[in-house]
């Protein structure tokens, strides 16, 4: 689907999350244009209390903000088996492109199940992620699935610092870690070097 072509107000956008703090100042920019459901699909965050609290948050966020959120399967073994091979390799690297691509694919498929027209991830509002390697992904798992897929760059315009203040003002837990077991290590290494 070539989503310039498509009338964005009328278009049904299933965005996926991976918290509710990335969520803020996303939603604020697409709300106006599309019909949005939410999409928590985030197998890679460790550990499972840490998975719980950030599900808990977004659920709460989306409630708060009247929008639905769909919540995915939290595969954690599934997740680990197939990024183990580079448990080592520094965040951006072929573990940040598998864990991306596979979040990318299973919210493309579950789209086109539930029948919407196009999908996006709020990713790309990250200063530390890689807007180039989100973007194709998503492209690539769109393209197989049949749908459309929202290029962005949410972080462009201040969209970052925005949903630092957004997260302040809706009291939400933001964490200070990427998501998996390794992006964990690296935090612990970073406070300890901090002392
Ligand atoms: S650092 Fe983040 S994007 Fe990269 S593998 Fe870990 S959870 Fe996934």
């Amino acid at each position: 689907m070539d989503i310039h072509h498509a009338d964005p107000a009328k278009s049904r956008l299933l965005l996926h999350v991976c918290c509710a703090p990335c969520s803020t100042a996303s939603i604020e920019r697409l709300r106006d244009n599309y019909v949005i459901t939410g999409f928590f699909f985030n197998p890679n965050i460790f550990p499972v209390s840490e998975y719980e609290r950030r599900l808990g948050e977004a659920q709460i966020f989306f409630e708060q903000i009247g929008l639905p959120i769909i919540v995915g399967a939290y595969d954690a073994k599934d997740w680990a088996a197939k990024t183990s091979e580079f448990a080592d390799e520094p965040e951006g690297g072929r573990r940040c492109c598998i864990c991306m691509e596979l979040r990318l694919r299973v919210a493309a498929a579950s789209a086109r199940e539930r029948g919407f027209d196009l999908i996006a991830t709020v990713l790309s509002i990250s200063p530390h992620k890689d807007v180039r390697m989100i973007n194709e992904l998503g492209r690539a798992a769109a393209d197989a699935a049949g749908i459309g897929f929202l290029e962005l760059d949410l972080k462009k315009g201040g969209g970052f610092q925005r949903s630092v203040e957004l997260s302040r003002a809706h009291h939400l837990y933001r964490q200070d870690y990427c998501g998996c077991a390794a992006s964990l290590r690296e935090r612990d290494r970073r406070r300890a070097g901090e002392k």
